[in-house]
């Protein structure tokens, strides 16, 4: 069988750390890959230069992954079509705001038989109705998608400190084709079958860590971050269980993507640290982004925003109570303080 061609779409904070592992792993599997990864890079300038330039000359993106060597095997592409051109896996890894647009453009340009990992952690919900990504990925390329997700802090794994992950995948063989991908001594990756409950905890755990964020910012301590994480891991299940009946499996919860992630965001994530400044400064959470993320991407409080018009639609957000004082207190101006009162 011909080897499998990888494209990572996206370079980001997350992006640019899988980026390492996955081009690792071409190199050292040349039974399986091919081992030249294209990386679709959204284009800015540098110090008047070129972000893709610079990542292709120096093997780093000094910008979002500052200090740590890309594989040389990486190459750095600023147009899309190019960069998605005949392959056969590709890894998508953008902030989930940005991802129908990239799709639109990759229409007809991949291999026949091409599969995709997504890597983002979001959802998309409308007041109609809730698609994840994998979902929405499939449907505008027409090809299957399984789902990466787990305790995974981008800055820790590329400085190569242990942690695992989970990939949800339905057809085994490509399940293993992904794990050899992605798996590496300081990456442990368990592949299981239910892609929908990866995808949803990876989602909803960025709205606990908001709430998290909160509650630091208020001075509160350990325990009181304990029950945020409990309440908040209660509500996802409950999410889950109410939207997606039996397609999510309880069992998922207790993987990397679930109660691991959710305890690794809400102390060391970005959603928290914004969220924290939000109560201590009282100035807009798109400053803080701004300010803080240094061009980098809050997934929490948007999906706080689209979880709330899901249950508005239903009538249902006084039955997730934290999803709901996360959302008030970022959208309607409410006191951070309920959220330890109203949840
Ligand atoms: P990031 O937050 O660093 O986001 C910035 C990226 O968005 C950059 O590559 C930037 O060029 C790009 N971008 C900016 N404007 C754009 C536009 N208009 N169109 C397209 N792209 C644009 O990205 P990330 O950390 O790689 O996150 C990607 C996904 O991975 C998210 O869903 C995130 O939740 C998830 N994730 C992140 C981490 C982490 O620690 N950073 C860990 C696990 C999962
Ligand atoms: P943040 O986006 O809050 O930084 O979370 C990163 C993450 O998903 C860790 O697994």
């Amino acid at each position: 069988p011909s080897l499998e061609k990888v494209a990572i779409i996206g370079s980001g904070n997350w992006g640019s750390a899988i980026a390492k592992i996955v081009g690792t792993n071409t190199a050292r599997h040349t039974d399986l890959f091919e081992p030249t990864v294209h990386q679709w890079v959204f284009e800015e300038q540098i110090d008047g230069r070129n972000l893709t330039e610079i990542i292709n000359e120096k093997h780093e993106n000094i910008k979002y992954l500052k200090g740590v060597a890309l594989p040389h095997n990486v190459i750095a592409v600023p147009d899309v079509i190019k960069a998605c051109k005949d392959a056969s896996l590709v890894v998508f890894v953008v902030p989930h705001q940005f991802i129908h647009g990239i799709c639109e453009k990759m229409k007809g340009h991949l291999a026949p038989n091409a599969r995709a990992i997504s890597l983002i952690k979001g959802l998309e919900i409308t007041a109609e109705g809730t698609r994840l990504f994998s979902e929405e990925i499939s449907r505008i390329l027409g090809i299957p998608c399984a789902a990466l997700s787990g305790a995974n802090i981008a800055n820790e794994v590329a400085m190569e400190k242990f942690c695992e992950s989970t990939i949800g995948c339905p057809d085994a063989e490509d399940g293993l084709i992904f794990k050899r991908l992605f798996d590496t001594p300081y990456f442990r990756i368990n592949v299981i079958q239910d892609h929908v409950g990866v995808q949803l905890c990876g989602a909803l755990k960025n709205v606990v860590a908001v709430g998290a964020g909160f509650s630091d910012g208020l001075g509160h301590g350990s325990n009181t971050k304990a029950a945020i994480i409990r309440l908040g891991l209660m509500e996802m299940r409950k999410f889950g269980q109410t939207f997606f009946g039996d397609a999510v499996q309880t069992e998922t919860f207790f993987e990397s993507c679930g109660a691991a992630d959710l305890i690794t965001t809400c102390n060391g994530g970005r959603n928290r640290k914004v969220a924290e400044a939000f109560v201590l400064t009282g100035k807009p959470i798109e400053q803080l982004e701004t300010e803080l993320l240094n061009g980098q991407k809050l997934q929490g409080t948007l999906t706080a925003h689209e979880v709330n018009q899901f249950l508005q639609a239903r009538n249902m957000q006084h039955e997730f109570p934290l999803f709901n004082t996360v959302y008030r207190i970022v959208y309607e101006g409410v006191s951070p303080e309920l959220i330890t009162v109203d949840i």
